[in-house]
């Protein structure tokens, strides 16, 4: 009796070791970059919703697919559109509230600016003066309406790729929850979230050097239960005339943004805060960015051409800096 009772437990504990949580990892492809995962879970299906997740996000939120919610509003002439997806207006509409917050800083309704300058695309090159300024003209947030699931965006182009990384973040966060995953790392291009603090401790997260390759790192930054973006002049862009021109494009002007920044970094629990503001921050510039994050309370990190790092008074994450060419400021 006693050693069938011995062989039940050590029967308990080999099951529970064998469905203890471990690392999986995978690298793959969406929303026009590269999404890795690390998640403690006891087999690789979480790695194939999260994935899931995003691709879904991804047709309804793309400018460029057919069909999209974005797709069609962009191509409605004014008229009104029912959304297939909730997400798409909820994301929709917490850009719109940003947009007001940052004053245009960002401003979801850029498309068509962005398109003229064809970033990423075969036809890359500087629009006409005129053409800008007629598409300036449209580029108006504020006329986008949102009633339930219809949407009017008047003249105005949709383009949610300043937010939709982020959102898709906030998105996981919800996926994992119904999992039951308590830590991953999982990065959307620029835009990563930490959840749980691994098993020991909290998660390492690498800030890129704006000036190297995508291999090269800045500084280490300690983050858990939080996301963090970074908006970069390097992460996409081309050269015309000798001039490289970079996709974050100052609502005022038309053009791309240039005023010293060239990383702007945020950290906050939800991942599209991080993604919209660390745009919209680089669009402010050092100056205006710094005050305007105090003042909100966003933390975030600056850095500059010239090789400073500036940071907002919360940012109290553990930081490493690892490239000593750099130099922290204040
Ligand atoms: P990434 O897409 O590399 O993560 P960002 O989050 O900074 O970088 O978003 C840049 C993208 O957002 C651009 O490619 C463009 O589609 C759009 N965009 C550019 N400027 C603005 C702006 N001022 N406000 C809102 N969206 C913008
Ligand atoms: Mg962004």
């Amino acid at each position: 009796m006693k050693k069938i009772a011995l062989f039940a437990f050590a029967g308990i504990v080999l099951l529970l070791a064998g469905c203890a949580p471990a690392a999986q990892s995978s690298e793959t492809f969406a929303m026009d970059t590269v999404i890795s995962q690390t998640v403690y879970a006891r087999d690789n299906s979480i790695l194939i919703q999260n994935y899931d997740t995003i691709r879904a996000l991804e047709d309804s939120m793309s400018k460029t697919l057919e069909g999209s919610d974005v797709f069609r509003l962009n191509h409605a002439g004014g008229q009104d559109v029912v959304f297939s997806s909730a997400q798409t207006a909820q994301a929709l509409t917490g850009c719109l509230e940003l947009a007001r917050q940052t004053g245009g800083a960002f401003n979801p309704a850029l498309g068509g600016v962005v398109d003229a300058w064809g970033f990423g695309t075969e036809n890359a090159s500087v629009p006409e003066q005129s053409q800008l300024e007629r598409l300036l003209a449209e580029a108006e947030y504020t006329q986008v309406r949102i009633d339930g699931d219809a949407v009017n965006a008047g003249k105005a182009q949709i383009d949610l790729g300043g937010a939709a990384k982020g959102y898709a973040l906030d998105a996981l966060k919800i996926t994992m929850d119904e999992a039951g995953v308590e830590n991953a790392l999982v990065a959307v291009g620029g835009s990563v979230y930490a959840r749980g603090g691994k098993p020991d401790g909290s998660w390492k997260v690498g800030v890129r050097d704006p000036l190297g390759s995508t291999a090269d790192f800045l500084a280490i930054l300690e983050l858990a239960d939080s996301c963090v973006s970074t908006s970069g002049s390097y992460e996409r862009g081309f050269t015309e005339g000798g001039v490289y021109y970079h996709h974050i494009i100052d609502p005022q002007t038309g053009y791309p943004v240039q005023n010293g920044l060239i990383s702007v970094s945020v950290v906050d629990e939800s991942g599209l805060k991080t993604d919209v503001y660390s745009t919209a921050l680089f669009v402010m510039g050092l100056e205006q960015g710094l005050e305007f994050a105090n003042s909100n309370s966003i933390d975030a990190l600056f850095i500059t051409e010239d090789k400073k790092i500036y940071m907002t008074d919360g940012f109290q994450y553990e930081f490493e800096l690892i490239n000593k060419d750099y130099q922290i400021e204040g």
